[in-house]
């Protein structure tokens, strides 16, 4: 449905990654294309994005992918595994032709946690079919990433009411 897709990258220590990445989401589906929502180390836990991706369906696909709780960081072996699991999937449904929009939320979080070599991100962006949108989300985004990206964003992180106390909530924040 795309002419042409373009690789789009959301980093930076602030909020608004994932958000922007549902909001794009959000105006493609509006549109008629088809969005697969494919989440690395987002194994548990339940976010408004999730019951709704319920409702939108076929439009819109979600897929959570890596274990429940935190990445283990003194032994990444089980994260790595099911990081690299889902890497796989992620390709082979990008290639799928079924999807217009490919987002890949906190791929470069994965990334920095060593679960997924930045290597192995740059073939699966030299693999975008070339009608396909691929925005990949997460701090600390790779420096080759931000280089063969034709949109580079950074979320800043100037003030957030976490550091006043004021926790996540839902429907803000999951
Ligand atoms: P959101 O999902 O709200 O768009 P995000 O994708 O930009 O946020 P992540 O890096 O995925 O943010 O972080 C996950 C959670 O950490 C979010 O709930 C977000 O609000 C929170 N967060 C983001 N930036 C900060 C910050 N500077 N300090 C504390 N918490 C933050
Ligand atoms: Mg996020």
């Amino acid at each position: 449905m795309l002419e042409r897709g373009c690789v789009q990258v959301y980093t930076g220590n602030g909020k608004g990654k994932t958000t922007a990445a549902l909001g794009l989401a959000f105006r493609a589906v509006g549109r008629g294309l088809r969005v697969c929502f494919f989440q690395f180390i987002k194994g548990s836990g339940t976010y408004g994005e999730h019951l709704l991706a319920e409702k939108l369906a076929p439009l819109m696909t979600i897929i959570r992918t890596g274990r429940p709780g935190w990445v283990n960081t003194k032994d990444i072996t089980a994260d790595r595994q099911a990081a690299q699991e889902a890497l796989e999937q992620a390709k082979k449904i990008m290639a799928s032709g079924e999807y217009d929009l490919m987002i890949l939320d906190e791929i470069n979080g994965a990334t920095a946690f060593g679960l997924i070599d930045v290597e192995q991100v740059l073939e699966l962006i030299r693999m975008r079919p070339e009608k396909v949108e691929l925005v990949l989300t997460g701090r600390s985004a790779p420096q080759q990433v931000i280089e063969v990206a034709d949109l580079v964003t950074e979320m800043r992180d100037i003030k957030h009411y976490y550091s006043a106390g004021v926790p996540a909530r839902t429907g803000i924040e999951m």
